[in-house]
């Protein structure tokens, strides 16, 4: 059965690439009714923070994903943070230790660092060099007598090791390219090397998707995995390995968790849907026909087969997100979109969330005007503020100075006032022949002139959802007050 992990460090806000690798490792999971275990790796105290575990979690919810082990959930390999399983590690160190292979190192920095530097000079690699490999016991008392601290080093065996990239294919590296390398710092202290393998073989963890940035450390945690078999820590399998392809950004740079485009929160924040994002990330090294941009997570996970992931890098792109995500919101029902505004609407102060009973019947009328015209949630607080504004609405300054607070722009906005004034009954449709007659008949304007300043009258905006169908739902009183001299 297959048994996946996603392990972030909760340090920053969660990015994009983070949500990627979560998708990939959910869907394949979900694809082969397996397990999708949730890892937090806390191990490193100097950067992790509560606030970013916090968020991370928060995220995870927001995109939809469950989780069969995990924060939360618990299971039968738990705790889930590492920074709850330090006697394990310091456990399996020892048992590597004392099996020979890992050795205490007592270098220094300023040793290891002068050591590199002469390699480079002779064109050597540089890396450890493997001086402590065979100290002698008087050797050893010399350095304990000068009072250094050692740290605990792997034992590279002097192998090439080859593996089968689920993705990339059969991937090598020699043994000149994977030096000795760290396990347990001086101060005691585990270091990612040794848990990240270890929690993935006492997890049971059968598949490892993860950041092409991460290939380099895969041959030490397949060393490190035979190591772990041989002393009896988790089942003796090795998990297969698939590196998912480097997301690039603006200038074909790699996308950074910095950039403002790569925080997940941002998404959030702008009403991106779960669903519009999540369908996006998918396309970033996966396709789930030529030619098919749009599809659901349940159409994703029946499809999603981990041997056609590409290995080359993908291109983030913000427009394209954007295309996606308006598409999946002109596919929800309305009375679905009315429910998401509400949070972006009540954060402005639009309406109260819940909405009153009022609110809710308003908002239920006005949700088909801007369905089809929003591309992420949060753009419902300017297109409908003059509907839900009340005795605080104002008018966009600049758009009142262009097409309002002129000559032309008073005469037909009072023709406007009188026109309905004078209406009997107040809808879409008699608004509509009762303004046409009035500036386009009477005034002889161009529709385009006329409507625009009756638009900011009212809706204080330039641009907005349909006029006619925005008075109709303003009603007489408000919409006469808007229009009326001031
Ligand atoms: N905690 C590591 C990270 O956030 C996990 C890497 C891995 O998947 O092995 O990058």
């Amino acid at each position: 059965t297959v048994r996946v992990r996603f392990c972030p460090s909760p340090t920053g806000s969660p990015h994009v690439g983070m949500a990627r690798t979560a998708l990939f490792n959910w869907a394949f999971a979900r694809h082969h009714g397996g397990t999708f275990v949730f890892r937090i790796e806390d191990t490193d105290a100097a950067r992790d923070s509560q606030e970013s575990y916090d968020t991370i979690l928060e995220v995870m919810r927001w995109l939809g994903f469950d989780w069969d082990e995990g924060p939360e959930v618990g299971g039968e390999h738990g705790p889930y943070r590492q920074s709850e399983r330090y006697e394990t590690y310091a456990d399996v160190a020892r048992r590597l230790h004392e099996a020979g292979r890992a050795y205490h190192c007592y270098c220094s920095t300023e040793e290891l660092e002068a050591r590199n530097a002469k390699a480079r000079e002779e064109k050597r690699a540089p890396g450890y060099d493997g001086h402590c490999r065979e100290l002698t016991e008087e050797q050893v008392a010399a350095y304990v007598a000068e009072g250094r601290e050692p740290v605990l080093r792997f034992r590279m065996p002097d192998r090439e090791i080859t593996f089968h990239d689920l993705v990339r294919g059969e991937i090598s590296f020699g043994p000149a390219h994977v030096p000795d390398f760290v396990l347990v710092r001086a101060n005691g202290h585990p270091l990612y090397t040794l848990v990240n393998p270890v929690d993935d073989a006492l997890m049971r963890i059968t598949h490892v998707l993860r950041g092409e940035d991460l290939l380099s450390s895969t041959p030490r945690q397949i060393a490190l995995y035979d190591a772990l078999s041989e002393i009896g820590v988790g089942d003796g399998r090795t998990p297969q390995f698939g590196h998912l392809p480097y997301v690039m950004g603006q200038g074909n740079k790699k996308l950074s968790k910095r950039d403002p485009e790569s925080n997940l929160l941002g998404y959030r924040d702008r009403g991106f849907l779960p669903e519009g994002l999540l369908n996006y990330l998918a396309l970033l090294g996966w396709a789930i026909a030529e030619d098919r941009d749009i599809f659901s997570m349940e159409e994703m996970v029946e499809a999603f087969e981990i041997s056609r992931v590409n290995p080359n890098p993908a291109r983030f792109d913000l427009k394209k997100a954007e295309a996606i995500n308006a598409t999946h919101l002109r596919a929800l029902p309305a009375d679905e979109v009315a429910r998401r505004m509400v949070p972006h609407l009540a954060s402005a102060g639009l309406v109260s969330d819940p909405p009153t009973a009022e609110q809710e019947t308003l908002l239920a009328a006005a949700t088909p005007l801007v369905q089809e015209r929003m591309v992420t949630l949060d753009e419902s607080v300017g297109m409908l503020g003059f509907l839900f504004a009340g005795d605080s609405f104002t008018r966009d300054p600049a758009d009142a100075a262009k097409l309002l607070e002129t000559d032309d722009g008073r005469q037909v906005v009072k023709a406007a006032h009188d026109a309905l004034a004078a209406l009997g009954t107040w809808d879409t449709a008699s608004i509509d022949e009762a303004l046409r007659q009035a500036l386009i008949e009477d005034l002889g304007l161009k529709p385009r002139n006329a409507f625009g300043a009756v638009r900011v009258a009212v809706t204080g905006r330039r641009v907005s959802p349909p006029l006619f169908e925005s008075l109709e739902l303003l009603g007489r009183e408000t919409s006469l007050a808007r229009l009326a001299p001031s």
